[in-house]
C-alpha cells in the first residue's frame, strides 16, 4: 500500500503548556501539617510572590507529564535501531539488582571494611571486562565513552613520557571514526591526523604507513568499525603501529559484535573502552548516566588512574592509591557504581557462553536486515556485517529528490525510532541501521516491510516522504536553535 497525499492526517494537537491549564485557586499542593514551630528568618525581601506559578491539581499535573512522556520515542516503546549506539533491551533485574538498598545507598565515604560488598561488585567487573576483553587490568572510573578515551589516551601520553619520548604529539584518527575520537586527542594537546579508508570500507594501509614515523603518538581504531565492518586486515596494520613505537587505542564503545569471540588484546590492541551503557545494557540517551571504563594491557597498567579496586592476601577488597606513575583520579568518587553494579549483573546473567550468542545473535539480526534491505536502499559497502551497517539514501536523494532525513522523518509516521543519519560521514546520505540481538524476527520484518515501503514512495509520491512526519505532535524542529539557544527555564525566556 502506497501513501498518497490525501491520506495525510492534520496531526496531532501539541499538548497545552502548564500555565494554559492554570486556574487560579486550583490546589496544587498539600503539604503536610508543621511539626515544627514556625519562623520566618527570610524577611520576605527573597520570596517573590509575582511568580506566574501555574495552578494546577495534582491529577491534572500527574497527566499533563504522563501524556508528555508518552510522546517519547523509546526503546521500551519501539523498534530504536540507532547505528552506534546499541539501544538494547535493559532486562529489569538489572533495575532491580541496582536498587538494592545496600547497593544504592552505599556512600563513596564509607570506609573500605564497611564498603566490601561494593567492593567486590567493582572487583569482579574489573575483572571480567578485562577477562572479556583478554586485558590484565581495567579502571572502572570514566563517566562515558568519551572520558574513557580521554583517560586511554592520557595513559598513552604519560607511557611515552616515561619513556623519555617527547617528541609525539600525532595521534592517526580514520576518516570513519566517531568525533568524540579527534576531540580526544585535541583536548590531550595532540594533533588529529585523518586516516582515509579504502574501498571496502578498511583503514587505507598505504595512507597509514606513509603517517607513520617516530612523531606518532598512536592510532584510535574502532574495531568494527562504525560502518560494522571488521577490520581485514587488522594484524597489519596494528603491528605497523607498534613498528614505528605507536601504540593502538581501541574504540570498543560497541562490543555488541565481538563479545565471547575476538579479544581485542590479542589482536594487536593496546587498551581499549568500553561502553557499559552500550554494549552491556544500561538505559541511555539524551546524556543519561554511562559508565566508559578501559581495559589495558601491561605496557599501560601503572599509569592507571587511581583508586583501583584491589583484593588483598587476606581477601579484603580494598581502594589502593599507591599508584606513583598512575594519570591521577579522573572522576569523582570511584565512577558511576549503580551502572556499574547494573554491568556486572548483564554479565553474571547471560554468562561466557550468553555473551557469545549474544554477539552471534546481534550480529546474524544486522545481515538479515542488510539483506532485506539491499535492494531498496544503496548499500555503502557489499560486506557481510558485523553488529549494524550502512545504507545510503544517495539513489533517493539524486532521483527523486528525498533525502535521508525525510525518510528518517518518515519512519517516525510508522512508529518506528530512525536510524543513525548522516554518519559515519564518508558515507553519502548514511543510514545506519543496528537491530541488536533483541528484536524478534517479526520486529526486524516489519522494520523491512516499512523501509521498502519508504522507498516506494520516494518513486511514486516523495511529496508525502518530503513533508513527513505528518502523524507527530511536532514536525521538523528548528534543532539548531534548540541546541544553541535551548529554553530550560520556567516560564521561558525573560
Ligand atoms: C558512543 C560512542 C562513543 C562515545 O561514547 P559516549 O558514552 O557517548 O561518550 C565513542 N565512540 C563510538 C564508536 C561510539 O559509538
Amino acid at each position: 500500500m502506497t501513501t498518497t497525499a490525501d491520506d495525510i492526517a492534520t496531526g496531532l494537537q501539541p499538548e497545552p503548556l502548564l500555565s494554559e491549564l492554570s486556574r487560579a485557586g486550583a490546589p496544587g499542593h498539600q503539604l503536610p501539617r508543621l511539626d515544627v514551630p514556625e519562623v520566618d528568618d527570610l524577611g520576605g525581601q527573597l520570596l517573590r510572590v509575582e511568580l506566574p506559578l501555574p495552578e494546577i491539581g495534582e491529577l491534572d499535573v500527574i497527566r499533563h507529564f504522563t501524556h508528555l512522556a508518552q510522546r517519547n520515542f523509546s526503546i521500551d516503546s519501539v523498534f530504536y535501531p540507532l547505528g552506534s549506539c546499541t539501544m538494547k533491551y535493559n532486562p529489569r533485574i538489572n533495575e532491580d539488582v541496582a536498587h538494592l538498598p545496600g547497593i544504592a545507598h552505599v556512600h563513596p565515604l564509607q570506609p573500605d571494611e564497611t564498603a566490601q560488598g561494593a567492593l567486590r561488585i567493582m572487583f569482579e567487573l574489573q575483572e571480567l571486562l578485562a577477562e572479556i576483553t583478554g586485558f590484565s587490568a581495567t579502571t572502572l572510573q570514566p563517566a562515558a565513552g568519551a572520558q574513557g578515551e580521554l583517560t586511554g589516551m592520557l595513559m598513552m601520553r604519560a607511557y611515552h613520557l616515561d619513556r623519555g619520548d617527547t617528541a609525539r604529539h600525532k595521534v592517526l584518527v580514520p576518516d570513519s571514526a566517531h568525533g568524540t575520537n579527534p576531540a580526544t586527542a585535541a583536548m590531550c594537546g595532540f594533533e588529529s591526523v585523518p586516516i582515509a579508508s579504502d574501498a571496502n570500507g578498511n583503514v587505507d594501509l598505504d595512507h597509514l604507513r606513509s603517517e607513520l614515523d617516530e612523531t606518532v603518538v598512536g592510532l584510535m581504531l574502532t574495531n568494527p568499525s562504525t560502518l560494522g565492518l571488521f577490520e581485514q586486515r587488522l594484524p597489519e596494520v596494528t603491528s605497523a603501529v607498534h613498528a614505528a613505537g605507536g601504540l593502538v587505542y581501541g574504540d570498543g564503545a560497541n562490543l555488541n559484535a565481538i563479545l565471547g569471540v575476538v579479544k581485542p588484546a590479542e589482536v594487536g590492541f593496546d587498551c581499549l573502552h568500553i561502553n557499559l551503557h552500550k554494549t552491556f545494557s544500561t538505559p541511555h540517551g539524551s546524556g543519561g548516566p554511562g559508565a566508559g571504563p578501559v581495559a589495558v594491557n601491561a605496557k599501560l597498567e601503572p599509569f592507571l588512574p587511581v583508586p583501583v579496586v584491589d583484593r588483598r592476601a587476606d581477601g579484603q577488597y580494598a581502594l589502593d592509591y599507591e599508584r606513583p606513575r598512575s594519570i591521577g583520579r579522573l572522576k569523582g568518587f570511584h565512577g558511576h557504581f549503580g551502572i556499574l553494579a547494573r554491568a556486572l549483573t548483564y554479565i553474571r546473567m547471560h554468562g561466557a557462553d550468553g555473551l557469545r550468542t549474544l554477539s552471534e545473535t546481534a550480529v546474524l539480526n544486522a545481515n538479515y536486515l542488510r539483506v532485506l534491505l539491499a535492494d531498496a536502499f544503496d548499500l555503502a559497502y557489499e560486506r557481510t556485517c558485523m553488529h549494524e551497517f550502512v545504507l545510503s539514501g544517495r539513489r533517493q536523494k539524486l532521483e527523486y529528490g528525498v533525502k535521508t532525513l525525510d525518510v528518517a522523518k518518515r519512519l517516525l509516521d510508522f512508529g518506528i525510532h530512525p536510524p543513525t543519519i548522516y554518519f559515519p560521514l564518508i558515507v553519502d546520505e548514511a543510514i545506519m541501521v543496528e537491530p541488536t540481538e533483541g528484536e524478534s524476527r517479526a520486529t526486524l520484518d516489519h522494520f523491512a516491510a516499512v523501509m521498502r515501503q519508504i522507498a516506494r514512495e520516494c518513486e511514486d509520491s516523495p511529496e508525502v516522504v518530503r513533508t513527513a512526519p505528518h502523524h507527530q505532535v511536532v514536525g521538523r524542529l528548528d534543532e539548531v536553535t534548540a541546541a544553541r539557544k535551548p529554553i530550560l527555564r520556567w516560564p521561558g525566556r525573560d
